[in-house]
């Protein structure tokens, strides 16, 4: 830290990303990346948008934007698109929390939450998980701020009903709910439907996952109009291009060949399953994941232990250095054969080990 460092930021901890090592070749499945390329289409029409790199984009994203408002059934007036979903979440704590309206989210999810609450200088409340890790909505009705809801929740991949969501949404009109619902196109159930009846509900959604395009960066939110206005007040106060061509167009691809989504997402589904029984005939516990990750426990191995021995081995998932849940790994949903050799390698370990 320089001695220039203002300081609002000098205690900042910044969120921590997922290893992207180099030194090696990994089956990587700590990220939850997408095991697949990105669709065709995207690719071809992003190439095309090369030679127009001289050009700023769109900063409306007018084609994608109406693509998806089509694809989603709303209108395009409830639709921001942003540099990853982290950008719209990010958006939502400037525009929806301050000193009288804290971040009120799980105390174990997505770890970027506190770092939003910290860079933008608002209280933050977590709330604990029950002991099952389940989220209950009853713990969240009295609360006053701003609640961020991860729906599945990460990294335990538990999902929550619309019906529950709806009944938090419907308990306070004087309260913002922003619903993550990165991980919904893998048997989550999308809350998208209720912005027509609740103007207090914000939903983010992400190309990084099920639609193979992390690194595009390329997230939106969905909400009633007045809501994706304040939010346009703040990327046009910030940097209106924060979509680039490139990845407005692999974005347009990817929405006009579905079909591929749709299958991949599919695949992931499977996979997860597959993966899942072998586990628990490993004797691991999992959690019922509707995610594209596997979050898993073994009474015999550690998670940091069974994190070190599968890197390794070659394989990297993710350890999350938190009291609660660090008997735990979570496992990123890879290809069919990725999966196969995740549950070799575990086999080996654990033999070893017991
Ligand atoms: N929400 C959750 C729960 C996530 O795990 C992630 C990915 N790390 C994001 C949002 C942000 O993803 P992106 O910015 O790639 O859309």
């Amino acid at each position: 830290m320089s001695k220039f460092l203002v300081n609002k930021y000098q205690n900042l901890k910044s969120y921590v990303p997922g290893e992207q090592p180099k030194e090696r070749k990994y089956i990587k499945l700590n990220t939850n990346e997408s095991p697949f390329p990105p669709s065709k289409k995207a690719m071809e029409i992003a190439q095309k948008e090369i030679k127009r790199l001289n050009l700023y984009p769109d900063p409306d994203v007018k084609e994608l934007l109406s693509a998806l408002a089509k694809k989603l059934g709303v209108n395009e007036e409830n639709i921001i698109f942003t540099n990853g979903s982290d950008d719209v979440l990010n958006f939502a704590f400037m525009a929806y929390c301050d000193d009288n309206t804290p971040a009120i989210y799980p105390e174990i999810s997505y770890g970027f939450y506190p770092v939003f609450a910290d860079i933008n200088n608002v209280p933050k409340k977590e709330i604990p998980l029950k002991e099952d890790f389940s989220i209950d909505i009853n713990d969240y009705i009295n609360e006053k701020g701003t609640i961020i809801i991860a729906n599945p929740n990460a990294p335990t991949g538990l999902s929550l009903s619309v019906d529950e969501i709806e009944r938090l949404v419907k308990s306070n009109s004087e309260r913002i709910v922003v619903i993550d619902e990165a991980y919904v196109d893998f048997g989550g159930e999308s809350s998208i439907p209720l912005i027509k009846k609740y103007d207090n509900l914000l939903i983010t959604q992400t190309f990084s996952k099920s639609r193979s395009m992390a690194g595009a960066r390329l997230g939106y939110g969905v909400a009633s109009e007045k809501l994706i206005n304040d939010l346009m007040r703040i990327k046009y106060s910030i940097n209106p291009y924060n979509v680039n061509r490139m990845t407005a167009a692999a974005g347009l691809g990817s929405i006009m060949d579905d079909e591929y989504f749709t299958l991949n997402c599919n695949k992931i589904i499977k996979n997860r399953e597959f993966a899942t029984s072998e586990l628990i005939k490993l004797g691991f516990l999992t959690t019922d994941s509707k995610a594209n990750f596997i979050f898993a426990k073994h009474d015999k191995i550690g998670g940091k232990e069974l994190y070190l021995k599968l890197k390794e081995n070659g394989v990297l998932v993710r350890h999350f250095d938190k009291d609660k849940i660090t008997d735990y790994v979570r496992i990123t949903v890879g290809s069919f054969e990725e999966m196969q050799t995740l549950i070799k390698t575990i086999k080996n370990i654990l033999e070893k080990a017991l």
